[in-house]
């Protein structure tokens, strides 16, 4: 029951005491700490085991990467940047946008860089969390996890992999030591990374060979340059930018409606299949890359270069999952082999395994992966009974596919920095969600998800658990989630507080 993984503490020196400790510096904790520092929570600390902040973004550094939502999206609401210089900006763009707005809203300076949680525990005699770093210790009246679903990489078992003679790295560690020009190289996997980046690889290339195990939907996306002109106006007019956000918004909440009623998707499948056409002329190769599950199912893809790159005489499509590597060859489940100097694996991350679940324990020592034996869950996503004041940020049954991430953080920060306020005004010490009220949001949630495409889209996708289970989305419209989480309900916890606390029962 107390099983946890990563480095051990070598050097435990001080404790240091906070009101509030987040794991993480990526958009999610850097979001956490603004709006707690608004909410008027000043001692706030952030641990982050890289040396410097951004999370993916900093991470994500392979050719191409650019996020697939629209960049007025995929931003702090409280936080609009006029300079985008791309509709869908790339990762350098990102990357800096984070380091600025950290910087703006006196966030850096409260992150305690190289300082990775290896285990937090719950003490119920303080009402504190414990957490032990390969520093120091902290101590912490609430506990936010904002260790990121899409931050481990996954590095799928294949036999003889490690014995390959070449380079492997798996897309978000990028080498961008290692030459690739003119190299063989084997890319496993054809999701959201490698639409990204075999493009920008192709041409440098000898012999591109895709393992492709699932043809995936991969729409025309609606990319541009976004000329200085533009950008004057979006920094002289704010009004303007907000408009933007606002229409990209509807425009992806249209896509939302459909992947509720997958009826709905077949004229924006008619758009794939017609992107496919107008790219691909090849009929077996277009066969290879045809989906056979509805849009939706997987998290949709958006470029204008994959389908071109994939047509290019020297790539070839593996339409099959890689059984093994021997020696220097890749040999797929179909018994199509190619010769490899170097594999790439853009083979996505642990989302629904995620590591940090394996260090959060509750005061018995046991961890939440122990509480969700393979299928997270949590209340509105955010809050799990035995876990008192700890909050999880882009939790399970949150995920849209369709949405941006900044959308979904910025309405569980209103309903985490509403927790916290009323916390304190309540003079609690500790808030646990009931476990009746866990189950039965969860309970919603499963009753509600089999008619959205997720699970009704003929697919097997990272939406699901290891137990098959869809534990990552949220099957209504992010208008409902804003909703259902504007407002902290102090009824579905349990709370105790300091006067309380030392008679030995609870408030609620
Ligand atoms: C390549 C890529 C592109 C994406 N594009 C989009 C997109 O276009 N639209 C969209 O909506 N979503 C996208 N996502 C998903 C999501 O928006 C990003 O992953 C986002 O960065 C999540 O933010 P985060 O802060 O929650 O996690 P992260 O960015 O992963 O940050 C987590 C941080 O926690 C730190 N950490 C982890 N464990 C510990 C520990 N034990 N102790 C201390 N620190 C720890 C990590 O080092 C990291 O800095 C993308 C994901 C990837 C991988």
């Amino acid at each position: 029951m107390t099983r946890t993984d990563g480095p051990t503490v070598t050097a435990t020196r001080e404790t240091h005491d906070a009101e509030v400790l987040i794991i993480g510096s990526g958009l999610s904790g850097i979001g956490a700490a603004v709006k707690l520092r608004e909410a008027g929570v000043d001692d706030v600390v952030l641990i982050e085991k890289a040396d410097e902040l951004g999370g993916t973004w900093r991470d994500n550094t392979y050719p191409g990467c650019a996020c697939d939502v629209p960049s007025a999206l995929y931003s702090y609401s409280f936080a609009p940047n006029p300079e985008w210089t791309r509709a869908f900006a790339g990762q350098p763009e990102i990357r800096a946008y984070l380091h600025r707005t950290a910087a703006a809203h006196g966030i850096t300076s409260l992150i305690r860089f190289g300082t990775e949680a290896v285990r937090a525990q719950w003490h119920p005699e303080d009402a504190r969390w414990h957490i032990e770093t390969n520093r120091d210790r902290y101590t912490a009246r609430i506990l936010i996890a904002a260790a990121g679903p899409w931050h481990d990489p996954l590095v799928p078992d294949i036999p003889g992999l490690a014995e390959f003679p070449g380079e492997v790295f798996h897309s978000s560690r990028w080498r961008h030591d290692h030459d690739l020009t003119g190299a063989r190289v084997a890319v496993v996997g054809s999701g959201a990374s490698a639409v990204q980046f075999v493009p920008a690889i192709q041409p440098q290339v000898a012999r591109l060979h895709l393992f492709q195990r699932t043809a995936q939907w991969v729409l025309p996306k609606p990319d541009h340059s976004v000329p200085r002109a533009e950008r004057w106006l979006m920094r002289r007019a704010p009004g303007a930018q907000r408009a933007l956000r606002t229409a990209e918004y509807a425009a992806m909440e249209a896509l939302g409606v459909g992947f509720r009623h997958p009826s709905l998707l077949r004229a924006v499948q008619k758009v794939g299949t017609l992107h496919l056409r107008a790219t691909v002329k090849d009929p077996g190769l277009r066969r290879a890359l045809t989906p056979d599950y509805t849009l939706g199912c997987k998290r949709l893809l958006m470029s204008n270069s994959y389908y071109p790159a994939l047509t290019r005489p020297n790539v070839a499509v593996h339409a099959t999952a890689v059984r093994a590597v021997e020696g220097s060859r890749v040999v797929g489940a179909d018994g199509s082999a190619a010769e490899a100097d170097t594999i790439i694996l853009g083979t996505g991350f642990h989302i629904l395994d995620m590591p940090i679940a394996r260090r959060v324990f509750d005061a018995s020592g046991a961890s939440l992966d122990d509480h969700w034996k393979g299928s997270p869950d949590a209340y509105l996503g955010t809050a799990v009974s035995g876990f008192p004041n700890a909050f999880v940020l882009l939790g399970p049954h949150l995920g849209t596919g369709h949405s941006s991430a900044f959308m979904v953080l910025e309405a569980q920060l209103e309903y985490v920095a509403g927790a916290v306020r009323h916390f304190r005004k309540a003079g609690w010490t500790s808030l646990d969600v009931r476990p009746e009220v866990q189950a039965a949001f969860n309970a919603e949630v499963q009753q509600a998800l089999p008619s959205t495409v997720y699970n009704a889209g003929g697919c097997s996708s990272y939406y699901l658990d290891s137990n098959g289970l869809n534990s990552f989305s949220w099957p209504w419209s992010t208008g409902r989630m804003r909703r259902r989480l504007a407002r902290f309900d102090p009824e579905a916890y349990t709370s105790t507080s300091s006067a309380v606390r030392d008679r030995g029962y609870t408030d609620g």
